[in-house]
């Protein structure tokens, strides 16, 4: 059966309406609405598998290889086969001639909880003024929906983009209730996500009851081994932090940047506190020796191509070009929407032009230490399974691998941009963009189809956005509408 945009449709609106579910309406009652359906994951087909036939497949799978056209079929949850050519009566086929299939994109640290706040801030130049339009005053307001509203933003926003997993560095949870929410919207987005809680910067919280409420979290929403999401722990560089999350098993997410946080590493690792479960952040004007234990340790980096040019976190370059020399594959990360965009093109494009301009300057000068110019593959490399890597989930996901989660997306190469495509890695790195993602698969399910989300209701999804967006502004004061040149509010 042909898989028709109709057909496909009304199929999955007719499943998500049966999937809806009310039990975590209570949860809002502080902020008198009920966000929940707004999207609603949804079922692609009848249990059939799905065909994807004729694409030019990237799998970023050395084993699996590349292919000029490739057939890729998916039962479940899973890649069942990738080959040059796949026969299955009855599946539901999705033509990818003209098609590029590349890994859904792993964004390995993204704070979800600010949607609502897309560039509001946009010349910010500094980390103190990207807290104060954020952190010192917003996040002291949210209620629970207000999570609820800026992590389903931020989701379907990712999902939209061709991003299929995030690391959600939830640097808001002022409550379990604000947790819970958080959950609740990346639930109802569909993508897969590693939750990670962390401490509020600013205002009061719920700070004596954090861990206890860390424990509950994992029991009430993790203690299943399928679906899309894990959970970590967004943590200070704090032995005290990183012995609870170890304690419950959850991988420490941490912001880890310049010389003094690279002066805590030695003890770190003299007293076995490092290793592969722990995430760093940036990365960015750390010390030598600071890379060389985080290589030693296994520790996992993430670098930000965008944020780390735009507020200067450590020494305003990213931290690419420094971990590859240490032999280390980081993975990249958008940070945050508050000042530009959410997609990973617009990093790899970032990374690209920021290594090759360091890389050009110090050739010019005839330096003989320049690095090789980054190459395309390399760069998606670190879009997708170098990602999966740093959120541990590279064993079902970040490539096309026979077995591992259906997390692909389909590039339609007929678009008057792209068109016509003579290299797929120059295609998808040098020039794609979110309207090029036709086809967004997760975990087997259809998400983006036609060029569209599916199951998404954007009348709802406006009205709880509208509403969360004027109690915040209200609540600290801030007027200056969207012709302003500067956040202007103060901590
Ligand atoms: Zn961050």
């Amino acid at each position: 059966m042909k898989l028709t945009r109709r057909s496909f449709l009304s199929s999955s609106i007719a499943a998500a309406a049966t999937m809806a579910t009310g039990n975590a309406l209570s949860f809002f009652k502080d902020t008198g609405a009920d966000h929940r359906g707004i999207s609603t994951p949804s079922v692609p087909t009848d249990g059939r598998p799905i065909l994807i036939q004729g694409a030019t497949i990237l799998s970023m799978d050395s084993k699996t290889g590349d292919f000029e056209s490739g057939d890729i079929l998916i039962e479940g949850s899973k890649i069942s086969r990738i080959s040059r050519s796949i026969t299955a009566p009855g599946a539901h086929v999705i033509d990818g001639r003209g098609r590029i299939a590349i890994p859904g994109f792993v964004d390995t640290h993204r704070h979800a909880w600010e949607g609502q706040l897309r560039r509001i801030n946009p010349n910010s130049a500094d980390l103190m003024n990207y807290i104060a339009g954020t952190h010192g005053s917003f996040a002291t307001k949210y209620r629970p929906g207000d999570m609820y509203v800026g992590n389903l933003i931020t989701a379907l926003g990712a999902i939209d983009a061709g991003i299929t997993t995030i690391i959600d560095n939830s640097h808001n949870s002022r409550s379990l209730d604000h947790a819970r929410s958080a959950v609740d919207a990346l639930t109802d987005a569909g993508i897969r996500a590693v939750h990670a809680p962390g401490a509020p910067l600013a205002g009061s919280w719920d700070k004596d009851r954090w861990y206890d409420d860390l424990a509950k979290l994992k029991a009430e929403r993790f203690s299943g081994k399928d679906g899309l999401l894990t959970m970590a722990m967004m943590t200070s560089p704090d032995r005290d932090q990183w012995a609870v999350g170890r304690k419950l098993g959850l991988p420490l997410v941490t912001e880890f940047f310049g010389k003094e946080m690279s002066a805590m590493l030695p003890a770190f690792l003299r007293d076995g506190l490092l290793g592969p479960d722990n995430i760093f952040n940036h990365c960015t004007d750390l010390t030598e020796e600071a890379w060389q234990i985080i290589r030693k340790a296994g520790v996992q980096v993430d670098v930000c191509p965008r944020s780390d040019t735009h507020w200067a976190l450590g020494g305003g370059m990213f931290g690419y070009q420094a971990a590859i020399d240490h032999g280390i594959k980081p993975g990249f990360s958008v940070d945050n929407e508050s000042a530009y965009s959410g997609d990973m093109f617009a990093e790899m494009r970032a990374a690209l032009y920021l290594q090759r301009s360091a890389g050009q300057a110090q050739r010019v000068a005839k330096d003989p230490h320049a690095p090789a110019p980054v190459r395309m593959r390399e760069l998606l490399e670190a879009a997708t399974i170098n990602g999966a890597a740093v959120a541990h989930l590279d064993k079902i996901t970040g490539s096309l691998t026979e077995g591992k989660q259906a997390d692909l997306v389909l590039i339609n190469t007929n678009d008057i941009n792209l068109y016509p495509s003579n290299n797929a890695l120059g295609t998808v790195v040098g020039a794609a963009e979110r309207s090029n993602v036709e086809t967004v698969i997760i975990g087997g399910r259809v998400r983006k189809h036609g060029g569209k989300l599916v199951g998404l209701d954007m009348a709802k999804l406006h009205r709880a956005t509208e509403e969360s967006r004027a109690y915040l502004f209200k609540s600290v004061g801030y007027d200056k509408g969207v012709l302003a040149e500067d956040f202007g509010l103060r901590q």
